[in-house]
This record gives structure tokens, sequence and C-alpha cells, in this order.
């Protein structure tokens, strides 16, 4: 749609050019939410294509994703065989409702500084233990956990003006065995439950993430394979029976259900 609030649209080439931030500013990446409402607040819109960021960046530690990759580019790569978690970086992209124009337009950081529970680059980063590097205005970068990032629904830790530049997948995680279950109410719809286990062979360990059910990320993280009724109390534990996300994707008592549902059968599965 077009904004009619929008007197103006900044192409830096480097993100330093905008030192000074002030509300009616918004960073423009794939521009598939800020255009699919209006936007009364922003005047101006900062786009980040012309960073010209290398979307991709494969090393010994793991796989950089730059803020500005576009989904339709993460679903293309392919990663070396042994990295066995990396066939979810499939999974999420599919659990985008997608059409075609946002599956090529949206990028991996949008997605995730968008912070709905349903984002899938949320689910994926968060699940393979991703560091986010955030670029302040006038402040050195900082790194944190992406478990962290974010708050609540459509909220997180970003300051104003504060960018999102990259996600870094450690190696160990993208190594380890992974199982994938998600559930929407409607084929292609927005997901109701999205949840990732992944386990180190030679430790046995389990690191459950549960996504979408939940307003923000929750994981659950056992040193030895849980029992059925360990990991059902673990969930209780992290998550009231008020804590999931009602809306309507699914109420509260289905994405619940399913979390319990498919918690257990990436146990089994995992076993
Ligand atoms: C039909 C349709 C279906 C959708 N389905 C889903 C879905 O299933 N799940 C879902 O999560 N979302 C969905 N969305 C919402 C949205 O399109 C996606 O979240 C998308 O990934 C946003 O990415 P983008 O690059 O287009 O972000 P933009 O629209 O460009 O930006 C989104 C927000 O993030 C900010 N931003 C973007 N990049 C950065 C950055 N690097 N640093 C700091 N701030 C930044 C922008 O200022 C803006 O506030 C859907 C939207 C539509 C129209």
């Amino acid at each position: 749609m077009n904004l009619n609030t929008v007197v103006e649209v900044r192409r830096p080439a480097s993100a330093d050019e905008i030192a000074q931030w002030r509300s009616g500013y918004a960073w423009l990446a794939g521009g598939t939410w800020l255009f699919s409402e209006p936007q009364l607040a922003t005047d101006t819109l900062i786009d980040l294509d012309q960073l010209q960021w290398p979307a991709l960046r494969t090393s010994a530690a793991g796989l950089d994703i730059a803020a500005t990759c576009r989904i339709a580019e993460l679903y293309r790569f392919v990663g070396p065989a042994d990295w066995s978690a990396a066939p979810l970086i499939r999974e999420c992209c599919n659990a985008f409702l997608a059409s075609f124009k946002v599956w090529n337009a949206a990028t991996v950081g949008g997605n995730i500084c968008m912070s709905l529970p349903a984002g899938p680059m949320i689910s994926l980063t968060v699940a393979l233990e991703a560091t986010y590097t955030l670029w302040p205005r006038g402040a050195a970068p900082r790194e944190m956990p992406g478990i962290a990032f974010v708050t609540g629904n459509h909220a997180n830790v970003l300051q104003p003006g504060e960018l999102l530049r990259s996600i870094h997948l450690p190696v160990a995680a993208l190594s380890k065995r992974a199982a994938f279950r998600h559930a929407s109410l409607t084929k292609l719809g927005r997901s109701a439950a999205l949840i990732i286990g992944t386990q180190t062979p030679e430790f046995g360990d389990l690191l459950i993430t549960i996504t979408a059910a939940t307003p923000r990320p929750v994981q659950l993280r056992f040193a030895q394979p849980p029992s059925a009724a360990e990991l059902r109390h673990a969930i209780d534990a992290h998550i009231p029976a008020d804590g999931y996300f009602d809306d309507v994707h699914g109420s509260a008592a289905y994405k619940r259900h399913l979390t319990y549902h498919f918690a257990e059968q990436i146990r089994a599965e995992l076993a």
C-alpha cells in the first residue's frame, strides 16, 4: 500500500551515515510488513538495501547471516554435509506464511525485528543457539544471545535506531541432530506452534525450543534425555497455563496441547 505519511526515502551506503536518530525514522528491509499497513508515525524510510552486506558466509566457526539476507536466499543455502541440523533452515523457511512477494522480498533480519510469535527466523536462529550482532546509533556494536532478543509479541530489546546487523549460527549447533514439528490451522497459515529439538550425539543432551505457541521463545535445556514426565514438568515450570499466545491462529489451549504433543514426539525421536 502507499504510505502517505512518508516524505523521504534515504539510501545510505553505510549505516554510519545515519548518526542521529529521531522519531519518524524507520529502517526499511524487505518492506513486506512496513508496506502492509499504514505507518502513521513514520515520515522517513532508511533503506538497508544499499549497504550491500554479503547475505551468507560460512567459516570454520559456523554460518553468518546478514540481517538483509532474503528468505529466498537463505532457502537456497546448502551447508557442509556434516551440518546435520542445516535442514532446519528449509523447514523454517517453509513455515512462513509467504506469498511469492513476501518470500522473495522479506529478510531474515526483518522477520526477527518484527518479533511476532510466528516469526520462523526467530525459531530457527534461537534453536540453533544464535548470537545476534546489534549496531546501536552512536555506540559500540553489541552482541547478545538470540534467545534474549524477543521480549513479547511484537516487542524486542532494540533501542531507537538500533540495527540488527547479523546473526551467527555456531558450528556446534549446526552439527547437532535435530527434530522439527510445526502446525498451522490452515495450509500455508501462520504457525500455531513451531517446536525444534536439538541434541549433541556424544553428550545425549536435549535442547527444546518452543515458538509460535508462546509470545516469545521458550527454551528447555536438559543435560540428559528427560523422561516424558520430566519433559512435561519442565514445560509447565516454564510456561504457565495462561502463558500461551491466544490469537486467530489458535487458542491458548490448542497451542498448549500442541506444545505437549510435539515436544514429546521430539523427545522420543531424539532419544
Ligand atoms: C501476507 C503476509 C504474510 C506474513 N506472514 C508472516 C508470518 O508467517 N510470520 C511472520 O513472522 N511474519 C509474517 N508477516 C510479516 C512480515 O512480512 C515478516 O515478518 C517479514 O519477515 C518482515 O521482513 P521484512 O524484511 O519485509 O521487514 P520490513 O517490513 O522491512 O520491516 C519490519 C520491521 O522491522 C524493522 N527492521 C527491519 N530490518 C531491521 C534491521 N536489520 N534492524 C532493525 N530493524 C529492522 C523495520 O523498521 C520494521 O519495523 C507477513 C506479512 C504479510 C504481508
